[in-house]
């Protein structure tokens, strides 16, 4: 505790919640039993929940029976308890049923939309969510449980192994969480375990497993090697890991989970060679972010984004200032390209899982953390990162909570900061409006005027100005919509340019965002034009426009002028060619210029409208793009080969820059 820089009271905790949990698991024959027995210690009123799908055998409390806790049979279970005074109350609650048949089929969306205890030979995955397990609601909880299984199976659910027997019949497993934890979900599979022990900062043991399906059981040492990569950087980083283990689990499904203690990856995710270097090191500091510091949903989730950002940010980083500039510009890019009515403020965002909106409540809260940082300086910040591990572990957190860490290491008030990224929706548009320059007796004085959308955002806007010898960055202190700023000056300034760094989360301007397929797949005023007067040509290219758009295509003539409205332009390579002369458009691009059998590319239009071309040889090359395109509207070019990717690429950013007269 005296480590603890800012220690708060603790507060007496009401409804302080323990599990002692037993479990028998057929997997084969998917029939689960199972008891746990519930300790309440300072009780209020509560309500006691077990999911629908289970038959209650016995319940009771310290009082005598409990009853069933249902009048009809698939409903959930649930038991209102009133406030009695004691200490400590007990319940004993028996349940058992079958679990769903396990679909390996479903995607990660899928899985993540389908709170379904399922099991099957290939693996079983009972999770929280599906309420599997009789539990005290909306309480965290601490826990121990105790899995049976047949012999060839194993299992595990979050937390440290105390005990574990293989008898040649069965396989037992007890395993014990002793912090109060958001919930609990249990794995089983035909799993071969490797276990290894690695050394926390503090010189404390850590033992690693892999829990993997013999497929993938090869990859077992890369996995644990490149776990204890993240292990030393994080707690270099943040602290101390707060758990005596950690695994990788493999799943059946094509998922991706973080939970307290392990990961559980799909098998064909676990082959996938990127993975070790991206998201292996996200799911493992989610035991700092997430299952080490709760998020408070209610308020909205900061985890992710802080997750994201020292995560898969933190490694492109490492990589060069231009690889970290790249996925900055891909978070505001992706934001652009946003439609009325997706965006939200990121204290509305609560998914607790990987699958909802991350333009929103992974890139642009992770870019939050980064202009905090860029606010504060690296060493404030990093105090406060490791502020919020002391005081804030094992806690419900809020956005206002980090809030007052940071205040109170920085000394500075946060609160403009704090609610403009994250109570309101959008971003600040920013431009330069003007740039004089005039000669003085010694020197310049330039003057810059900035505007910005209404209502103003409080910003530091990174300029760069430029001169015969280099360039350099001033920060101009924005409050208002609009403000000049007159910078005295040695050298000659030849130009300006608008925060070309990407530092600030910011609407890009239509000239900034380079153009993405994506454009003319989600804007509902997109027109499209078919080139080919052939009718099975002009079936395909239908098919393939509501494919990419989702729905009935609006078909425009060739031979019109090219309207101001978002267009998409279909046709074969030598249509295509007379088309674009035609309408005085450049010529395709050397990128995907005579690469593969069709070539698709974005153009940036003065307009500012978006306009799209897919050109193919003939009609099969143009029937090969109906399933591969739609999944690359983040992409300005690409060119195929029948359905193979064989180039593709986004447009370099058109920076604000004016030349200095
Ligand atoms: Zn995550």
């Amino acid at each position: 505790m005296s480590e603890q820089v800012l220690s708060m009271p603790v507060p007496m905790k009401f409804n302080d919640v323990e599990y002692d949990i037993t479990v028998k698991i057929d997997p084969v024959n998917r029939t689960i039993e199972g008891k746990n027995l519930i300790t309440v210690n300072n009780p209020r009123e509560l309500q006691l929940m077990l999911g629908a799908a289970y038959e209650v055998t016995q319940a009771e409390f310290n009082d005598g029976p409990l009853g069933v806790g249902r009048e009809q049979a698939n409903r959930a279970h649930i038991w209102n308890i009133p406030f009695y005074f004691r200490h400590q109350i007990q319940f004993l609650i028996q349940w058992r049923g079958t679990l769903a048949s396990l679909d390996t089929s479903l995607d990660h969306q899928q899985t993540l939309g389908r709170p379904v205890a399922a099991g099957g030979e290939s693996g079983s995955f009972l999770p929280d969510a599906s309420n599997w397990y009789p539990r005290v609601v909306g309480q965290l909880a601490r826990y121990k449980v105790s899995i049976e299984l047949p012999s060839g199976q194993k299992g595990l659910v979050a937390g440290r192994l105390v005990e574990e027997r293989d008898t040649g019949q069965a396989y037992q497993a007890s395993f014990e969480f002793p912090h109060p934890a958001e919930g609990i979900d249990l794995m089983t599979g035909p799993y071969v375990i490797e276990t290894q022990t690695h050394q926390s900062i503090n010189h404390k043991p850590i033992q690693l497993r892999t829990y993997f399906h013999p497929q993938v059981s090869s990859l077992s040492k890369d996995y644990l090697d490149a776990v204890k990569r993240y292990l030393d950087l994080y707690e270099s980083w943040i602290g101390e890991y707060p758990y005596m283990e950690f695994s990788v689990v493999s799943s059946p499904t094509p998922t991706g989970f973080g939970m307290p203690t392990l990961t559980y990856l799909g098998i064909d995710v676990l082959q996938l060679p990127f993975i070790r270097d991206t998201s292996l090191g996200h799911e493992v500091l989610h035991n700092w972010w997430g299952n080490g510091v709760y998020p408070d949903y209610s308020s909205g989730n900061w985890s992710e984004g802080l997750t994201t950002f020292m995560a898969d940010y933190a490694y492109k980083e490492r990589e060069g200032s231009e690889a970290a500039r790249e996925m900055r510009l891909g978070w505001m890019r992706d934001f652009a390209a946003l439609q009325p009515g997706q965006d939200a403020p990121l204290t509305v965002f609560t998914s607790r899982t990987h699958g909802a909106s991350k333009i929103v409540g992974y890139n642009k809260a992770a870019m939050f953390f980064f202009m905090l940082r860029d606010y504060l300086g690296d060493t404030v910040f990093q105090r406060g990162i490791q502020g919020i591990w002391k005081v804030q572990r094992f806690r419900i957190t809020s956005w206002q909570e980090l809030q007052k860490i940071f205040e109170m290491i920085s000394g500075q008030n946060l609160h403009s900061f704090f609610s403009q990224w994250l109570e309101r929706t959008g971003a600040p548009a920013i431009t330069i409006s003007d740039v004089k320059n005039i000669a003085m007796d010694s020197g310049y004085e330039l003057s810059i005027t900035l505007k910005q959308s209404e209502p103003a955002y409080q910003l530091r806007v990174p300029v760069a100005i430029e001169n015969s010898t280099g360039t350099t960055t001033h920060i101009l202190d924005l409050q208002q919509e609009q403000q000049v700023f007159t910078l005295k000056l040695t050298d000659k300034p030849l130009s300006v340019s608008l925060d070309p760094d990407l530092r600030l989360f910011r609407q890009l301007t239509r000239g900034e965002a380079p153009p993405i397929l994506r454009e003319v797949m989600v804007n509902a005023t997109t027109q499209t034009i078919l080139l080919s007067a052939k009718v099975d040509i002009r079936k395909i290219a239908e098919t393939l426009t509501g494919k990419l758009q989702d729905r009935k295509p609006q078909i425009a003539a060739p031979d019109e002028p090219l309207s101001a409205a978002s267009t998409l332009v279909i046709g074969l390579k030598p249509e295509v060619d007379a088309w674009l002369a035609a309408n005085q458009l450049p010529a395709r691009p050397d990128e995907i210029n005579n690469k593969g059998t069709a070539q698709v590319w974005t153009l940036a239009r003065a307009e500012g409208a978006s306009l799209a071309i897919i050109s193919a040889r003939d009609a099969a090359s143009l029937e090969a793009l109906i399933r591969p395109l739609p999944h690359y509207g983040r992409q300005s070019y690409l060119a195929f080969d029948a359905q193979q990717v064989i180039e593709k690429g986004i447009w370099p950013m058109q920076v604000q820059k004016v030349a200095v007269k």
